[in-house]
């Protein structure tokens, strides 16, 4: 007959068993009409990544505790678009006051805080346009977190989680953290841009960052092998979807070890102090 004593410790190790288990989600970055092809800012086989991130969420279901997608959401007159740029090179300078908002002949700012680069794009993701919408192909489920940005017209925003200048964030981390998630499987297009810094901004919050590289499209070749690189450095881990099944069990077990010692600890104590 087990003793209460024993029964309150076991009871408290079966809790902190429910609380520490590792939780993952799986990002899925702007998979839109926009960037696929026949789209206006078409990147280059982007549709060949929508079988694999279907695959990797019908596959591992169990084991995803949210699945993101997040939605490039522009206004028609955007300040990335280069139709509001007429003779603009395809670079730009965009300067912003303290508080975020551009300089410009609305806003004549006495003293500039912050110098962005701006890439001028052809017009995308329009707010509420066929353009915006996630493929047809891509599934998504009503239980799916989506995340819109871009939408102040006058910053650009390719991460998910701030926008570019990092003036202001999205709901991203704060839903990640309610769904207590600390590790990030990342897919979508592009690869050098949205997924690479939205890929940066969640190593920097500290979650256990692996982007899913198969499933990623770049812009450019060059630019796709330099982002990749630089998101090795930063201790962002770059994957295959074959690989995916290896991580998980890799999340898991690391936890269960993890856990397994942390239990161990808690039962000698509770029992040295408690039940002898
Ligand atoms: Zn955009």
């Amino acid at each position: 007959m087990i003793s209460p004593c024993w029964l309150s410790a076991l009871t408290f190790i079966l809790l902190l068993d429910l609380t520490c288990a590792r939780q993952i989600a799986l990002l899925i970055i702007d998979v839109q009409n926009c960037f696929l092809p026949g789209g206006s800012l078409a990147v280059t086989e982007g549709d060949q990544v929508i079988p694999l991130i279907n695959n990797i969420r019908s596959e591992f279901k169990a084991d995803l505790s949210l699945v993101v997608l997040s939605q490039d959401w522009h206004c028609s007159d955007h300040i990335s678009f280069a139709s509001q740029h007429k003779g603009a090179s395809k670079v730009i300078q965009l300067l912003y006051d303290k508080s975020g908002s551009l300089c410009d002949e609305n806003n004549s700012c006495t003293e500039v805080a912050y110098n962005l680069t701006q890439h001028l794009w052809p017009d995308h993701c329009v707010i509420n346009t066929p353009s915006a919408n996630f493929s047809h192909n891509l599934v998504h489920e009503p239980s799916d977190l989506v995340v819109r940005k871009g939408y102040n017209c006058k910053v650009d925003s390719y991460s998910a989680f701030y926008d570019n200048g990092g003036f202001r964030h999205t709901e991203l981390h704060d839903k990640l953290q309610e769904a207590g998630i600390d590790a990030l499987i990342i897919t979508g297009l592009a690869r050098d841009y949205c997924v690479y810094y939205t890929a940066m901004d969640a190593k920097k919050l500290g979650y256990e960052t692996y982007v899913v590289l198969d499933a990623t499209r770049p812009v450019t070749k060059a630019t796709g092998d330099s982002t990749v690189a630089d998101m090795k450095i930063k201790g962002i881990q770059i994957i295959e979807s074959p690989d995916v099944a290896g991580v998980i069990v890799q999340l898991t077990s690391d936890a269960n070890y993890l856990h397994s010692t942390f239990i161990l600890m808690i039962s000698i104590i509770l029992c040295f102090f408690k039940c002898l």
